[in-house]
């Protein structure tokens, strides 16, 4: 068999091998082949990276430009990034199993961050304080927090660093980012173009490896100021402990388990197509997958009728091909779990109505793929409806009014997101304020950009991304106070 290509760190501007000298496989999900092997990063090589990071920081390269020029050079990045789309685009199909219709549209899409984020650095302003003291002029700045890490899952690579390293840089930061170990090709490729961008040496760093061995040595660096953590709830809340002893700041994005809330008065066409986008886009592997479909019993079998005859067209198959809807999952382990799930879904005693098991279809080939699937008779304390699947698994539960559908989307842990499907301009503006979550779209799903703050209420996470406040996640403020009084007063009096 021919040698796998090896995939390099990028650190202080180089293309840096692991310390250990040990690289793994990854793999392409839809021949369930490994491709490539990625350096397998650890404590050496995080240290290295934190201290190229640090000593960008104050080289006069990044610290001495200015606000306008960091702009510049953000939407140089997102013109190369333009550039680069589609090579960008078929390098995360064939790691990620992600397919190119998605994939084409959203590498597309990315810029937009670095525009946006760009276009926000010099619009920054302190305050020249109305201060209450006499003879003196105190002002604030904003400043930038330093050297932050950011670790990142396997479902959307560079969506969610974009999401992180566009206001992190804009505010004049610096970066380590760690991916996932099971989708790293994309960031590393990322790298060249952010060096292309003009970004000094140090200022972008990549550490690859394992969450335990590459991330936590990341996460309890004394030189490290932020953590911008995407992925799941258990390694987040560990991140957030091993953060707090060194008191760094965090922000969290977490998972979720979205209600998509159908009332009998929505268009109903519409409604199936939100149902489906909600859990079957990207294979169910969204955070802010629609996987509890909640139906007014008043129109619950037809509608239920209607959306498994519409789930039941999903073509599914090779990514690369533009008229597959459904791809395979991206990790062999995340396979597995999702088969487990269906198992505990049918053991509480759901009904299942579609899919429910691999999927055994010639055009599926070796690949990692499950049925999109269906189940009814959901109780929303069965497992099925309190967990996170991450995948193509749907569970409707019937409610009777308004309270109920209420009451019972926001009986789960998280509050990532969720969906409301009404014709009726009192439930579209009234149901929204009573949901516990970051977001809720009203007769559509699956909406993000890079103008609208998304995060996470209860356990689906802390602080916000994208939108102009997204910037003060990796700022901190000082006030600088200057006495314009020609004497010193009584040293012994506080001011
Ligand atoms: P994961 O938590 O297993 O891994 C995420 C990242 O954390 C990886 O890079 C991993 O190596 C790293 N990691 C794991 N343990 C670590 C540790 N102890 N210290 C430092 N780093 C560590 O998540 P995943 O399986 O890659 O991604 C799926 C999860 O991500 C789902 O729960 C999903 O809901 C969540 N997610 C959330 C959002 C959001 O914006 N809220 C977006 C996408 C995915």
């Amino acid at each position: 068999m021919a040698e796998l290509e090896k995939l390099d760190m990028y650190i202080g501007g180089e293309r840096v091998k692991p310390a250990s000298g040990e690289y793994f496989e990854t793999f392409n999900p839809y021949t369930g082949q490994p491709w490539a092997l990625v350096a397998r990063g650890g404590e050496q090589d995080a240290d290295r990276a934190v201290q190229a990071a640090k000593a960008a920081l104050d080289d006069p390269e990044w610290a001495g430009i200015n606000a306008t020029q960091r702009g510049a050079m953000l939407r140089r990045l997102g013109d190369i990034l333009t550039a680069n789309a589609e090579r960008l685009g078929k390098l995360e199909v064939q790691d990620n199993g992600k397919l190119i219709a998605e994939m084409g549209m959203q590498c597309q899409y990315l810029p937009q961050w670095y525009y946006y984020f760009g276009g926000l650095v010099d619009k920054i302003e302190g305050a020249v304080l109305p201060i209450d003291k006499p003879d003196t002029f105190t002002y604030t700045r904003s400043e930038p927090l330093g050297v932050c890490v950011m670790i990142t899952p396997w479902n959307s690579p560079l969506l969610l660093l974009a999401w992180k390293l566009a206001p992190a840089l804009a505010a004049g930061n610096t970066v380590v980012v760690k991916p996932s170990e099971f989708t790293s090709a994309s960031t590393l490729a990322f790298a060249d173009m952010v060096e292309e961008a003009g970004f000094p040496k140090g200022v972008f760093n990549v550490v690859t490896g394992f969450g335990k061995e590459a991330g936590e040595p990341l996460v309890v660096h004394p030189d490290v100021a932020k953590i911008a953590f995407t992925g799941g709830a258990m390694s987040g809340t560990h991140v957030y402990q091993q953060a707090a002893a060194g008191l760094k700041k965090v922000s969290l994005e977490l998972g979720g388990k979205s209600p998509n809330i159908v009332f009998d008065d929505c268009n109903m066409e519409n409604a199936v197509k939100g149902a489906i986008s909600g859990i079957f886009a990207a294979t169910g592997q969204t955070c802010i997958a629609g996987s509890r479909l909640l139906v007014q019993e008043s129109i619950h079998d037809e509608f239920v009728e209607k959306l498994v005859d519409f789930a039941k067209t999903a073509k599914m198959g090779d990514p690369m091909s533009m008229d597959t809807q459904v791809g395979p999952v991206t990790t062999h382990p995340q396979y597995e779990k999702i088969l487990g799930y269906m198992d505990v879904a049918r053991e509480d005693g759901a009904e299942c109505l579609l899919g429910g098991g691999k999927a055994e279809r010639p055009e599926c080939g070796d690949g990692w793929f499950v049925e999109p699937t269906v189940f009814a008779g959901v109780n929303n304390k069965m497992r099925i409806a309190q967990e996170e699947v991450f995948g193509p698994v749907l569970s409707i539960i019937p409610f009777k009014d308004d309270d109920e559908a209420v009451s019972i989307a926001n009986d789960v842990i998280y509050g990532l997101a969720s969906g409301v499907w009404t014709g009726d301009i009192r439930r579209a503006i009234e149901i929204p304020k009573r949901i516990k979550s970051g977001t809720v779209w009203v007769n559509t799903y699956r909406a993000v950009s890079y103008v609208a703050p998304f995060g996470g209420y209860k356990q689906s996470g802390l602080g916000r991304e994208s939108g102009q406040q997204a910037i003060q996640e990796y700022m901190q403020t000082k006030t600088v106070w200057i006495s314009t009084a020609t004497e010193t007063p009584n040293p012994f009096v506080m001011r």
